[in-house]
């Protein structure tokens, strides 16, 4: 298996610490069951000792997702690590990932330790971890700039103490390929037992070379990658899933390796995460972008219809994109009945209650009534709306009524449920929305500041759905609510409450 590389996905660990990207538990058990779908080899669910919300998000994937390896972030601490294996230790296949610094400027401003300290707590904490979890991960940190000789000094003792895995972080994202490849045939000419583990990239993007750099240490024989969907971290964030994927997948011919992802289910994926997070994927980003498979130019047209190959490298059904079932999808409209509504979930991959099946098919019909035809991406959203974004709401709206044009005050009168109270409010703003936002701030009474605020139509077409997605910023902490309706005023207002109902 040397030309086998596992894909180690973090989206829900480094991906989720990038700011504004904080995901509750249901969003994250469905970020997880897409990485199952998608047959990623090690989902690294959180680092369980940050907070008890962490601690139980990778508690819960461990014991729901069934394939891939379950890891655990921890600092080369006792109670880091006890902590993370109380999380992961339910999973089928458990890892613990421990991760400390090795760089001189780490090392000496961050950690105040010197070499011989670092080199002993890393082999204690392994030999700690390996105790209860037979598959370890060790990470110097900031390895690309820590001293070759030293590096290759840690990673020889990790191995010896019990890792399996050596992941070598660009945690800096300074790296460039030719060096990066350089340290890691360093590691494997240099470390006597190198061939007991697994060498691991893990490369941030902060001068757009993540993906480079992995491929680079890949070929310099890395056999597991880190990755995040949509390049999802802190920063510039991580190495592009889909980036490194389909790389690897079309340029089998170079690189002699392969994965195995399920690539199809790579644009899901994506759609999915942005949708979550509210991050918008540039129309113009590889893979996954609006226009990655549009080709525009006259010459470029004659060509792809002569012959695909002729501007075509990869093809849209590679990653589930597929123009025919786009087109067939148009399957639902009002008098679709019930059976054809819960056959149609089935096949987007939703398994819902019977109670959350009942309200979608409220919602449905509704938006049916304003809509005639219901696309896929349409239904997506009805659901997501309705039942799965896992926030009991605090107050609902019971009405909504907006006044505006070119010459009147915009004017909103909003009333709200709460439990069995209701209290209705009006309010005027610089538009409809912010009369609306103006209203129910007032109502609950919530002082939080709209940092972001973007409409996207679901579909395309007059009636389509449009999604809203809202973000305020309540005592320094970044709260995402979306909601879609095909009256953007009320999609708005819906997505506004449901960031509010996040804070109670
Ligand atoms: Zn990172």
């Amino acid at each position: 298996m040397s030309d086998y590389v596992r894909i180690f996905d973090t989206t829900l660990r480094d991906g989720e610490q990038c700011p504004g990207a904080t995901m509750n538990l249901q969003e994250k058990l469905r970020v997880a069951r897409q990485l199952a779908k998608l047959n990623v080899d090690i989902i690294e669910a959180g680092f369980p000792i940050a907070s008890n919300d962490d601690f139980e998000a990778v508690k819960t994937v461990a014991g729901e997702i069934e394939g891939p390896e379950i890891a655990g972030l921890c600092r080369c601490l006792e109670k880091d690590i006890e902590r993370g294996w109380q999380a992961v230790k339910g999973a089928h296949k458990p890892r613990l990932h421990l991760f400390l610094a090795t760089s001189k400027i780490h090392m000496q401003y961050k950690l105040k330790k010197a070499e011989s300290e670092i080199l002993r707590q890393a082999v204690e904490m392994t030999k700690f971890a390996a105790a209860r979890c037979a598959n370890v991960e060790f990470s110097p940190e900031d390895a690309s700039r820590t001293e070759r000789a030293f590096l290759a000094e840690v990673v020889e003792a990790v191995i010896a103490a019990g890792a399996t895995t050596v992941n070598i972080p660009d945690t800096v994202g300074y790296a460039v390929p030719w060096q990066y490849g350089e340290t890691i045939a360093y590691l494997k000419n240099n470390v006597k037992n190198i061939e007991r583990a697994i060498i691991s990239t893990h490369c941030h993007d902060d001068l757009g070379l993540a993906v480079a750099n992995s491929l680079s240490a890949v070929r310099n024989g890395a056999r597991q990658v880190e990755v995040a969907i949509n390049g999802l971290g802190e920063r510039a964030g991580n190495c592009s899933f889909e980036e490194i994927v389909m790389a690897i997948k079309t340029r089998r011919d170079e690189l002699a390796v392969d994965t195995q992802i399920n690539t199809r289910e790579i644009m899901a994926a994506s759609r999915l995460l942005s949708q979550i997070t509210g991050f918008p994927v540039p129309p113009n980003k590889a893979i996954v972008g609006a226009n990655a498979f549009k080709h525009e130019a006259g010459i470029h047209q004659h060509g792809v219809m002569a012959n695909k190959a002729t501007y075509e490298i990869m093809t849209p059904e590679h990653i589930g994109l597929n123009a025919e079932e786009i087109a067939q999808s148009l399957v639902l409209g009002k008098h679709s009945g019930h059976h054809a509504f819960q056959k149609r979930l089935v096949d987007l991959g939703f398994s819902l209650s019977d109670d959350e099946l009942q309200k979608a098919l409220v919602r449905f019909k509704e938006v049916a009534d304003k809509k005639k035809i219901i696309y896929d991406e349409d239904l997506q959203a009805i659901v997501e709306d309705v039942v799965a974004t896992g926030v009991r709401p605090t107050y609902t709206i019971d009405y909504l009524s907006v006044t505006a044009g070119s010459h009147q005050i915009p004017t909103a009168t909003v009333r709200l449920r709460k439990g069995t109270r209701v209290k209705e409010l009006a309010s005027t703003g610089d538009g409809p929305v912010d009369a609306v936002f103006k209203a129910i701030s007032k109502i609950t009474h919530v002082k939080a500041t709209l940092v972001d605020y973007t409409v996207r139509s679901v579909t395309s077409g007059r009636e389509a759905l449009g999604e809203v997605t809202v973000k305020v910023d309540h005592k320094g902490k970044l709260h995402t609510g979306v909601a879609a309706s095909t009256d953007i005023v009320e999609a708005s207002a819906k997505a506004y409450l449901n960031c509010l109902n996040r804070l109670f």
